[in-house]
């Protein structure tokens, strides 16, 4: 995908219609999961987290080129990610719900084969009831927090469960879960404060697998690898280590049409709030991309588009539909309408546009929306 070939769109009849295209490589997603598993030994199981649709891409086809990988578990965070999941999977591969057991909920786990994150005493005992109800030890994993202080036993709970190891009788466990506050800042002290705590608590738990390393904390080194690592972002291209080169490519490049090209004789402000003035020969290019398909406004006058690799800055308000670019220093025989710029691509990653939206690479992703016509890159297979 160079910078260069940008400029027009492919000729199908979705493509035609479309005011945006959305490429996702899924050799790429598979390069960063071999890149993520790559920094782990060969007995640690890297697992995949494709939560909010994979993170804008899409779960199923995410998870079917994360199979197609290696990779047999997966974590959602809702019950309803989990048996699309599953229909997009079949059997085989590990669903994991991150949010726990909701009440009443119980039998949509079993019924589809997902592993509940029980992350807190109660969820505990109340998977064990269901466990003794139907006669069966059912696969869970416990959550316990070691400093997020959002989901998972707290410690007088984790206390509880030590000094009273009755709590785990009649259910199975898979794994003992713990996240990380600050694991993308390499030297937060609360990384190993949280390392030793989980450690402390698996000492005086039964044995389970343990996992603790979302993306970043692959890359904070083999003590926090346990026996399973649950990447996410960085399987999207994001970088797990800001401020060191991205060892991650890219998966997701978003490119949007050209509508009108102007050029300004007299000086005039351009769009809502008149934030921008154009000056004579400016040349103002409006393009399919507004803040409903998840441009944030944000990147009103903040935001760089590439046009065939020629540098395009969002001059004046994103608005609900439309953007408008300056396009004065874009050869003209690249900014004609149908044309297309690039708003996520090689030379504006994803961990860029964020930066200029002043928020995380995450949210760019889970933003994502849902008008564009999406193309799927799948040479592997
Ligand atoms: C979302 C999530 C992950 C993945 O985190 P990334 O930073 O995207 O790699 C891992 N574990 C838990 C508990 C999560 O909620």
């Amino acid at each position: 995908m160079s910078g260069l070939a940008s400029a027009a769109a492919p000729n199908t009849p979705e493509a035609r219609r479309a005011g945006a295209i959305l490429s996702i490589d899924l050799d790429a997603l598979k390069t960063n999961w071999r890149t993520c598993n790559a920094q782990t030994a060969d007995g640690v199981e890297t697992a995949a987290v494709v939560k909010a649709a994979a993170y804008g891409i899409g779960a199923d086809r995410a998870a079917q080129a994360l199979r197609s990988a290696g990779c047999k578990t997966f974590f959602v965070a809702t019950i309803d990610e989990g048996i699309r999941l599953r229909s997009a999977l079949g059997d085989g591969p590990a669903v994991h719900i991150f949010n726990g057991l909701m009440d009443g909920a119980e039998r949509d786990y079993t019924h589809h084969g997902l592993t509940p994150v029980l992350n807190s005493l109660g969820e505990v005992d109340a998977w064990r009831a269901f466990c003794t109800g139907v006669g069966e030890p059912l696969a869970c994993d416990i959550h316990v927090d070691t400093g997020m202080s959002r989901l998972g036993l707290e410690n007088d709970e984790i206390q509880k469960v030590i000094n009273d190891p009755d709590h785990l009788t009649h259910l199975k466990l898979d794994l003992i879960l713990s996240h990380l506050t600050s694991s993308e800042v390499t030297s937060h002290p609360d990384n190993s404060a949280q390392l030793a705590r989980f450690q402390h608590v698996l000492n005086h738990m039964p044995p389970a697998r343990a996992t603790l390393a979302n993306s970043s904390a692959i890359f904070l080194g083999p003590e926090y690898h346990f026996d399973v690592t649950r990447p996410g972002v960085a399987l999207y291209g994001v970088n797990p280590i800001p401020g060191q080169p991205n060892p991650m490519v890219q998966v997701v490049r978003l490119q949007a049409k050209i509508l009108q090209v102007r050029t300004i004789d007299t000086p005039q402000t351009v769009g809502y709030g008149a934030t921008h003035t154009a000056q004579r020969l400016e040349r103002i290019a409006t393009v399919s991309m507004g803040y409903a398909d998840g441009y944030h406004r944000s990147l009103s006058n903040a935001g760089m588009a590439y046009i065939g690799g020629h540098k395009a800055p969002v001059v004046g308000r994103v608005s609900m539909d439309l953007i408008t670019l300056d396009v004065s220093a874009v050869p003209e025989e690249l900014c004609r309408p149908g044309m297309l710029a690039d708003l996520i691509g090689p030379n504006n990653p994803v961990d860029d546009v964020a930066e200029r939206a002043g928020t995380v690479g995450y949210e760019i992703l889970t933003s994502l929306g849902s008008r564009f016509h999406r193309v799927y890159l799948n040479k592997e297979t």
